[in-house]
């Protein structure tokens, strides 16, 4: 059995970016994957000053700052985003970040059983070897791997699901439609890649066909070959603890994906730093851990009341008829009043306006 300072398990956003953070010790990344980035699930959008921060600017495709909401209606809203962000080569991405990384990455190393010692740490039995230490992270993605085995019930049940492609389309900005008739229980998408392509994908809440919605939505936007499509659940259900027996827990595994739009890369990076930073401090002998996973709690538990309010935006705006839908959008529909709630959801780290004005009023509506 080898022993680390610190231990990562799961190699994706949310694992290299905390890798990146972690500092000061012997720290160990496993990836169930032979290879990273070998497998995408995701469109990969995400602010290029993040990408750009953790060294992975050369995995940027394309770049963007402006969106456009198409409403049921047929109207479009459009919005300029408070900052830029880009498309990303998966691959490259995970490949550059881990190039940079003081620790060490292994790959073919599934986490398969983990066993918490009384006081002494855990240790990760893996398809690569058998591994032990103090400080744990679970960044495996929704399922939780390690948190689920440690507390049972921690990952809960599959919320949403999504699906993408990519395909021959000019697209300059972001491109988001609403309403049933596209995207039953919750919303489709366009993202511009380089080189005149796009991925275009559709995600929901509900038990629907995925993929025949994506191929009818492609067919919607006049695009008739695609490539092959890829996925999986979003864990868009509010934030859990991210503390779980003792190990930290960061991105889809602590459900930090944001319910409403289903954005996940941002919120993996600003948790994985403030996680990394905090072991820094306990691999420094600055930080006992037990303070260490106290502090990541409190950072991490600050942005509940916004999770929440974007939950019961979520629960209500998806279950919308289009007629109401339609009628909420054109009554936020200044240009100005757009801009303001954007800024809001960009700003919840920062202490930004609130939303629970605009789930007040997706209630009092979804009432009517
Ligand atoms: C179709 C779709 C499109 C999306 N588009 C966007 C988008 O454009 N922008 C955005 O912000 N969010 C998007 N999201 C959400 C975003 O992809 C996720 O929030 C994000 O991938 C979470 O990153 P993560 O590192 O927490 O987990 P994951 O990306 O799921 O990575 C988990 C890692 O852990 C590894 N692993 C799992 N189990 C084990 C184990 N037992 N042992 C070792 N390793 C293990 C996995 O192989 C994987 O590498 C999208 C989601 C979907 C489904």
């Amino acid at each position: 059995m080898e022993e680390y300072d610190a231990i990562i398990v799961g190699a994706s956003f949310a694992g290299l970016a905390t890798a990146r953070f972690a500092r000061g010790g012997r720290v160990l990344v496993l990836e169930r994957d032979p290879r990273l980035g070998a497998r995408q699930r995701s469109t990969c959008a995400a602010p290029e000053s993040w990408v750009r921060r953790l060294g992975a600017g050369g995995s940027i495709l394309g770049v963007m700052d402006r969106l456009v909401v198409h409403t049921p209606g047929g109207r479009e809203i459009p919005i300029t985003m408070p900052e830029r962000y880009c498309t990303l080569d998966y691959a490259a991405f995970c490949r550059l970040v881990a190039e940079n990384l003081e620790a060490e990455v292994r790959t073919g190393a599934e986490v398969t059983r983990v066993e918490a010692g009384a006081g002494s740490g855990f240790t990760l039995h893996s398809t690569g070897g058998t591994f032990s230490s103090r400080v744990v992270v679970d960044a495996s993605g929704w399922r939780a791997a390690v948190a689920s085995q440690l507390m049972a019930g921690y990952s809960g049940a599959p919320l949403a699901r999504g699906i993408e492609t990519e395909v021959e389309y000019e697209v300059d900005e972001v491109h988001i439609y609403l309403g049933n008739r596209i995207a039953p229980g919750g919303y489709a998408w366009v993202f511009p890649l380089d080189n005149g392509r796009a991925r275009v994908g559709l995600g929901s809440l509900r038990e629907v066909n995925l993929l025949e919605l994506n191929r009818r939505f492609m067919r919607h936007l006049g695009v008739d070959s695609w490539g092959s499509h890829h996925g999986g659940v979003i864990p868009c259900s509010g934030l859990r603890d991210p503390v779980a027996g003792g190990v930290f827990v960061v991105g889809d595994a602590a459900g930090q994906v944001l319910p409403g739009t289903a954005e996940g890369i941002r919120k993996c990076f600003v948790y994985a730093e403030l996680c990394g930073r905090v072991i820094s401090r306990v691999l420094s002998g600055e930080l006992p851990l037990e303070e260490a996973l106290r502090t990541y709690r409190r950072g991490v538990l600050r942005a509940k009341e916004f999770y929440d309010t974007m939950l019961a935006i979520q629960r209500i705006a998806y279950r919308l008829p289009d007629r109401v839908l339609e009628e909420v959008l054109s009554r936020v529909g200044s240009r100005q009043l757009v801009q303001r709630i954007v800024g809001a959801y960009f700003a919840e780290n920062r202490g930004g306006v609130d939303l629970t004005g605009v789930a007040s009023y997706l209630r009092l509506v979804g009432r009517l």
